[in-house]
């Protein structure tokens, strides 16, 4: 396989069918173990002989699905079963809340004292043994995802983890561009913001091939609405 997309185990998990379980990962764990407080949150979820979930986050699957469409060997694989890929030569990875900057996060830091887990699960992901050796062996990191923005406050992570793209934005267009250079030996860009009109329209979105978590779908981008202080209106509306 050519690219494996992944994520954190806060990322990477069913919350047991109850999506809302989810926001325990934004915080730390509060009266109990780190580890139950990550099993009640963000338990494993099954995977099959590959070691791709059953369930994924839909940003990842339509990654997955822009990069199938595009002719690209590419899957979602759970962070425990990445050695099953050893000759992957493209690591992408996405995420809601990479360093636990965005809300509700920030709060249950601000209010605890303490780093929310899924800043901590990162960081272990990032530093793990799977992911030392994508970085010995040369394979490239691209990160992307709603948290993108927050690599931009971490320049030294970004060095030390070797990242080698963030893409900022819309990544179903940008994303089979970068993979394509990196397969033909070419450097891709250091940084991409995928401005307003370099996200793809409703027709270039692709339909997710295998499963959502928790059977999430997609029915807009953007918002009608308009409320000033929202990042969302900064997309077009298309629904
Ligand atoms: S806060 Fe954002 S997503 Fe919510 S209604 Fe306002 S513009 Fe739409």
């Amino acid at each position: 396989m050519d690219v494996v997309i992944t994520s954190d185990r806060t990322m990477i998990t069913d919350h047991h069918g109850k999506e809302f379980l989810g926001f325990m990962t934004t915080a730390p764990p509060i009266f109990l173990p780190e580890k139950i407080w990550m099993s009640i949150a963000a338990p494993k979820i099954k995977v099959n002989e590959i070691g791709e979930p059953c369930q994924a986050p839909y940003g990842l699957r339509k990654i997955e699905a822009a990069l199938l469409d595009a002719g690209i060997d590419a899957a979602v694989i759970d962070p425990d079963h990445l050695s099953k890929h050893p000759e992957a030569k493209v690591v992408a990875i996405g995420h809601h809340d990479y360093f636990a900057l965005g809300p509700p996060s920030s709060e249950w830091w601000v209010l605890t004292g303490k780093e929310p887990v899924n800043a901590r699960s990162f960081r272990k992901f990032m530093e793990s043994k799977e992911m030392e050796y994508f970085r010995r062996k040369g394979a490239k990191i691209v990160v992307g995802g709603p948290a993108a923005w927050q690599w931009l406050y971490k320049p030294e992570l970004i060095e030390r983890w070797g990242v080698t793209t963030v893409i900022d934005g819309e990544g179903e267009r940008v994303i089979v561009d970068v993979v394509e250079r990196i397969l033909n030996g070419e450097e891709p860009p250091k940084l991409i913001q995928v401005g307003m009109d370099e996200v793809p329209s409703l027709d270039e979105i692709p339909l997710i091939k295998k499963p959502s978590v928790n059977g999430l779908v997609e029915i807009s981008r953007g918002c009608p609405r308009g409320c000033r202080f929202c990042s969302v209106t900064l997309r077009p509306l298309r629904h």
